[in-house]
């Protein structure tokens, strides 16, 4: 089959022909229809100092797909080849505290596919049946794809009660497009996004949000005013991981004000902690889904309306995979999915 793997340890990826995988006892295999890039694929396509420090090669990469399964293993009963399924990147051990307390978000033994084992940039992708979920076909395909990040942004989102709250988002990927419009679907008042990137601003202009603007040159103080917001923020969600968008969202949260954390801030992020104490905030980090009552949110809210078809702007062959690494690299695009059923 074909697949996308790092095979060198510098910039790239190598698309190349590699045995299709063959599912064991507990597994299923999926013949992948479309994947898209994440942020991470282009962390271990440009060969950063995180993915030398985590990424054993040669390996396939990625881990956002839909597909339909071709094969079970032995064990399997109550999947079959022909169902559409999508799949949850995270392998958990199942034994420790919080697995078996239901609790597989929080597993310390979680292993990524894609990133500690072969991912779904390919024809081909074998996965525990525990990690599978069942996709509705009313949903489109370069929906379906995007499960794993519309995840990220709906436990992110979901995390708080935002019903008649303002939400400001620092960060507008596609993560924190999704999460603007989640709260909105939820029921938040006012929803204001904020990022440097006019192309982004623009993207999330056609999300319904309240106001997007460039904190370079718009002020949150101003913008508050404008809402006829009193106090701050009630709920902010900090998908940048920018270290100057961590600090304007503490210094406008509301007392009492909650904020979820999911963009990875560098190590040398100095934040106000006495804001935090004074202001009797309240933070929560944010990694991957909740297993899986998040993916039963997602599908329910896009069966309620929500949409989030605006954030997928790019559509290519695999064989392209350079031109969307490259768009992903230049900031000029929400989603970039890979079909790979294009010959
Ligand atoms: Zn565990």
């Amino acid at each position: 089959m074909k697949a996308l793997v790092k095979t060198k340890a510098q910039v790239g990826l190598e698309l190349k022909e590699v045995p299709i995988p063959e599912p064991g006892p507990d597994d299923v295999c999926i013949h992948i229809m479309k994947s898209s890039i994440c942020g991470t694929d282009l962390h271990i396509y440009d060969w950063d100092d995180w993915a030398s420090a985590n990424i054993n090669i040669p390996l396939t990469i990625g881990h956002e797909y839909v597909g339909i399964i071709d094969k079970v293993g032995s064990n399997v009963s109550d999947y079959s080849p022909g169902d559409l399924v999508s799949g949850e990147g995270h392998i958990v051990c199942g034994r420790c505290r919080n697995c078996l307390a239901g609790r597989r978000h929080l597993c310390n033994k979680t292993l990524g596919v894609g990133i500690d084992r072969p991912g779904a940039f390919a024809e081909y992708l074998a996965i525990p049946v525990d990690n599978v979920w069942n996709c509705d076909r009313k949903i489109p395909l370069e929906i379906l794809t995007c499960f794993d990040p519309l995840g990220n942004a709906t436990h992110a989102a979901l995390s708080f009660n935002v019903i008649g709250e303002d939400v400001l988002i620092t960060g507008a990927g596609p993560i924190g497009l999704m999460a603007a419009s989640i709260v909105r679907h939820a029921g938040a008042r006012h929803v204001v996004v904020t990022d440097p990137n006019p192309y982004r601003l623009a993207l999330a202009e056609k999300m319904d949000v309240t106001m997007a603007i460039n904190p370079l040159q718009q002020d949150l103080i101003e913008i508050m005013d404008y809402l006829d917001m009193k106090e701050g923020f009630d709920v902010g969600l900090e998908m940048s991981g920018n270290p100057k968008a961590l600090d304007s969202m503490l210094k406008h949260m509301s007392h009492g004000g909650k904020i979820a954390l999911l963009g990875l801030l560098p190590e040398t992020t100095v934040t106000d902690w006495n804001k935090v104490i004074f202001h009797g905030l309240t933070i929560k980090g944010i990694y991957g889904r909740e297993m899986f009552e998040t993916w039963y949110k997602m599908t329910t809210m896009l069966q309620s309306g929500l949409d989030i078809s605006q954030v997928v702007t790019h559509q290519i062959s695999y064989k392209d995979f350079t031109d969307g690494f490259e768009l992903m690299r230049s900031g000029q695009c929400g989603k970039v999915v890979l079909d790979w059923e294009q010959m």
